[in-house]
């Protein structure tokens, strides 16, 4: 048996007529920059997060630089980022010209909301938590320290869409929310596109804004914007798969609960999401002591493992001038020793599963 770490071809061969219908309406109406299906998007996707305004843009690390700059966070500002994510979370925060400040994960994978207050500095301006492989960080302790402090928040959803804390929507804890619907991710479209989630109507309209050339009408040109606009068929594809993200997060959920009974009694730890956050299993993490080795054993079987992410971002080439060392963050550093993602996907059948855990458990015999 082969199983794939993602399979978006079987969510295409699911879906195929309302996607086929979605790319070649694009091309027969020509509307491929902005147009009615990014408008139509913008406005179910608000429905969907309970926010008041989505502006839909070309990808998830635009939305979320975007937001910064347009929140005036440059120079001489520093922003709270944790120390495991993809790159694009500290990454963004170099590319407004402001200072990424890295705090350690706890056990959950998220910011650990105890380490936040001792890294705050009189340039502190925002705190960018990330809902890491699906599962909210601690929003209610780290909205307590962002109150105290004056901070801003700014979510990272780009692995989160539909997760919940406490029963709100991630995105809704902060000032804006970043969503990225870059293929793989839960609601993936055809190549890379990203949104900005906010119930602040001058921030959406200075990321609008700048997002399409600093215009707010054509030919009036009021800041130095960018062109991180989204593609017509990306929304229209976009549009052909939101109605089925819930069912999809139910199925991936689904997934999660069965990989946790097949492997509860291996000398593994599985992923943990503390009581009141909705996890939505973008990834399936569990973590090894001799993750190389089953890595390799999985492998050869023809299964489909990853490792996110291999090293800490503050341990990353491209934030060593920011000195940081082996030993300053030994959670995260514990997690890129030993976490292995195990295939994940809505469509991954009970039988791919049990031969996932079979491999596994072969391993330890
Ligand atoms: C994917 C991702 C991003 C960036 O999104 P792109 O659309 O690829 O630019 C940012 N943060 C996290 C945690 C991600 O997983």
């Amino acid at each position: 048996m082969k199983v794939p770490f993602v399979d978006l071809n079987a969510q295409y061969n699911r879906y195929k007529s309302e996607i086929d219908r979605a790319i070649f309406g694009t091309i027969e109406e020509a509307s491929f920059i902005g147009g009615a299906a990014v408008s139509t998007f913008e406005t179910a996707f608000s429905a969907y997060t309970k926010a008041e305004h989505t502006v839909a843009c070309a990808n998830g690390t635009d939305s979320m630089e975007m937001v910064l700059q347009a929140l005036g966070i440059g120079q001489g500002h520093e922003v709270i980022v944790p120390a495991l994510s993809w790159v694009s979370t500290a990454e963004v925060v170099v590319s407004c010209g402001a200072t990424p400040v890295f705090v350690d994960i706890d056990h959950s994978f998220t910011i650990d909301p105890t380490k936040i207050e001792e890294r705050i500095s009189d340039r502190t301006r925002a705190i960018i938590p990330v809902h890491l492989y699906g599962c909210p960080s601690d929003m209610g302790a780290i909205k307590a320290i962002a109150d105290k402090h004056n901070l801003l928040i700014i979510e990272d959803c780009a692995q989160s869409h539909g997760a919940k804390f406490n029963g709100t929507p991630v995105s809704q804890f902060g000032v804006a929310g970043s969503f990225s619907f870059y293929p793989g991710k839960n609601l993936g479209a055809y190549g890379d596109a990203g949104a900005v989630v906010t119930n602040n109507t001058d921030l959406a309209k200075q990321v609008r804004m700048m997002a399409n050339h600093g215009q707010p009408r054509k030919h009036e040109h009021v800041i130095a914007g960018r062109n991180s606009r989204l593609d017509g068929m990306q929304a229209a594809i976009l549009n052909a798969k939101l109605p089925h993200l819930n069912t999809w997060t139910e199925e991936r959920q689904s997934n999660a609960s069965y990989y946790n009974e097949k492997l509860q009694d291996l000398p593994i730890t599985l992923p943990l999401c503390p009581a009141g956050r909705e996890h939505v299993y973008h990834l399936y993490v569990i973590q090894s002591e001799k993750r190389d080795a089953l890595m390799k054993h999985l492998a050869n079987q023809n299964i489909g493992v990853a490792i996110h992410y291999p090293v800490p971002m503050p341990l990353m080439p491209c934030f060593s001038h920011l000195g940081y060392k082996k030993g300053d963050f030994p959670v995260t550093e514990y997690a890129c020793d030993t976490i292995l993602s195990l295939p994940m996907y809505p469509e991954l059948s009970k039988e791919q599963i049990d031969f996932v855990a079979d491999e596994i458990s072969a391993f330890y015999a």
